[in-house]
């Protein structure tokens, strides 16, 4: 399991992390979101070993960062680390080797892999010449091969079209069906949702709030949008969008659209300004 405690990271003037504290059990997924620059990457350095914490403590599978945490440990980080001349297979057998793989057990890992991902008729391509997705798709596969008792997953999904990002979506969900402590960094919350994810928000380099979707969402506003035959339509912030509606229906006026939305991330992020 991940447990990181009183995390602080100062980068000059910027304090990147603040007191971060955040414990992912096995099994579990912990979808951590935030505003850019609230310290979810810098939190995902740290654990990496990237990253020296100016105060606080991390520990996989109980142990500090360092070498044998790393065996324990598999991290997709945000921008694509791959060896571009070089083909998938020749990535994965590297990124394999480093994480302590060897001989048969790395080509069956690279091969179910490869399998879960949709990369088996694009092992033997040059990952230059793939396209964004399949880079992201070889990119987390590299973090799943040694079968890490911890993963991390920084925006693995940005820029993936649907298909790429059912199939990461898939495997997250399988390798957390196994045991794997799961930390998921994204800016989508219906993911979250996908996932069946724990939320952890991070705000100014620290969780400021954690609980399920239903939770942390309950009260907040979500929004009624209501398109009529004659005029403009009608956007209107709502707790309670049965009433909203009922309200707009008896001024008369024959809606020909209506659209109810429930709260988003940016209801979550202002109410947490404002707390
Ligand atoms: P995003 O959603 O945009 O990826 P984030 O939550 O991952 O953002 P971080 O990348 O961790 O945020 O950045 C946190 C803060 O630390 C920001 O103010 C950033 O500018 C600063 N920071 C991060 N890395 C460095 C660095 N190497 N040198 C200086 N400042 C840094």
């Amino acid at each position: 399991m991940l447990v990181a405690e009183g995390l602080v990271k100062r980068y000059g003037e910027t304090t990147a992390l603040t007191g971060f504290d955040l414990t992912v059990a096995p099994g579990e997924i912990v979808g951590l979101i935030g505003h850019n620059g609230a310290g979810k990457t810098t939190f995902v350095e740290v654990v990496a070993g990237l990253v020296r914490p100016d105060a606080g403590r991390v520990t996989v599978a109980g142990l500090p960062p360092g070498r044998a945490a790393r065996r324990r440990l598999g991290v997709a980080p945000q921008d694509i680390a791959l060896y571009h001349s070089a083909t998938v297979r020749q990535n994965l057998r590297l990124f394999g080797a480093l994480a302590g793989l060897r001989g048969r057990a790395l080509s069956t890992s690279i091969d179910e892999v490869a399998e879960a991902l949709d990369l088996t008729g694009l092992l033997d391509r040059a990952v230059g010449v793939l396209s964004g997705g399949q880079q992201r798709r070889t990119q987390a596969a590299t973090a799943l091969l040694h079968r890490p008792a911890v993963l991390l997953l920084d925006e693995p999904t940005a820029g993936a079209d649907p298909t790429t990002r059912r199939a990461l979506l898939e495997v997250v969900r399988q390798r957390a069906a196994d045991g794997t402590a799961i930390c998921y960094t994204t800016h989508y919350l219906p993911e979250l949702e996908d996932l069946g994810a724990t939320i952890a928000v991070a705000r100014n380099g620290r969780v400021v709030a954690r609980g399920d979707r239903d939770t942390l969402l309950a009260g907040l506003p979500g929004e009624v949008l209501v398109e009529f035959r004659d005029g403009p339509p009608q956007r209107i912030a709502t707790t309670d969008p049965a009433a909203t509606l009922a309200d707009v229906l008896a001024t008369g006026r024959t809606p020909v659209a209506v659209d109810i939305r429930r709260p988003d991330l940016d209801a979550l992020y202002a109410a947490l300004e404002v707390s």
